[in-house]
């Protein structure tokens, strides 16, 4: 589902690479966890399978296609296939709860039936039926982060990136943030979450790609965090 090949990234301006040589190799329906410390990689790997950047050298390969040899008009349609989730739930404020998800399949150009059926479904999925008319502000932080993971997957994507996604939460909000993406990667979805939470990693054991220094040091199925940094 996502490969990188011998990937390199340097940006403009700095001398330091953020990835170096990266190889990986993530299948379909797998759940990935990306640990490392702060500078070591982790955001630059989510962005590059956004194609947010280009990589300097190597190539990444999403669902067969060459993010390099995308053409820009493109690129729109290959993102709909990832669903992304953020630390700051990212929000729009003045929406309500259902509004936030309706407008991710407004935007994609679904049908207002499409939308109609869809939403509460998505809504009932990550347990806030009933919360439909609220706006975010009226909402806890794992509730906010359940709205944004409804809009990330109520479009259905191959792929579901997640940057921190529990970085806000206490414990137990996370722990329950996290059974969500466990039934999210069960449907088929891709999984791939950056993360500082040494529980959560150790509690779940899935795959774990560690980053340091822009390289690749560590990758285990049902891995550990490791040593604390
Ligand atoms: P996080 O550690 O939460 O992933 P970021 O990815 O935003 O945070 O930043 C990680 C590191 O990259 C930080 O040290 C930050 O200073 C640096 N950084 C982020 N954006 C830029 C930029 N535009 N120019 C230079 N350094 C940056
Ligand atoms: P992490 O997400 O693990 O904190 P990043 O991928 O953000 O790591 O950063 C990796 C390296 O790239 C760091 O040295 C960081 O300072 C640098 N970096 C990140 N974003 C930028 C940017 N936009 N411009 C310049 N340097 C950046």
């Amino acid at each position: 589902m996502i490969r990188f090949e011998n990937v390199s990234k340097t940006y403009e301006g700095q001398t330091k690479a953020a990835l170096l040589n990266v190889n990986v190799e993530i299948e379909k329906g797998e759940f990935v966890f990306l640990v490392g410390t702060s500078g070591s990689g982790k955001s630059t790997f989510l962005r590059l399978v956004l194609r947010e950047h280009r990589t300097s050298k190597g190539h990444i390969m999403v669902a067969g296609k060459d993010l390099n040899r995308l053409a820009s008009w493109r690129i729109p349609q290959m993102r709909r296939q990832i669903g992304t989730v953020f630390q700051d739930f990212r929000l729009l404020p003045n929406k309500t709860v259902a509004e936030n998800v309706a407008f991710a399949l407004q935007v994609i150009g679904k049908p207002r039936s499409h939308i109609r059926k869809t939403v509460p479904e998505v809504l009932e999925l990550v347990g806030l039926e009933g919360k439909q008319d609220r706006l975010p502000d009226e909402l806890s932080g794992g509730e906010q982060q359940r709205v944004a993971i409804a809009r990330a997957f109520v479009n259905r994507p191959m792929i579901l990136i997640a940057d921190e996604p529990t970085g806000n939460l206490d414990p137990a909000t996370s722990e329950g943030i996290m059974k969500l993406l466990d039934r999210i990667n069960r449907t088929g979805t891709t999984v791939v979450m950056a993360t500082h939470d040494v529980s959560i990693v150790n509690q779940m054991r899935k795959r774990v790609i560690e980053l340091e220094n822009g390289h690749v040091v560590r990758d285990e199925s049902r891995g550990v965090y490791g040593y604390q940094h």
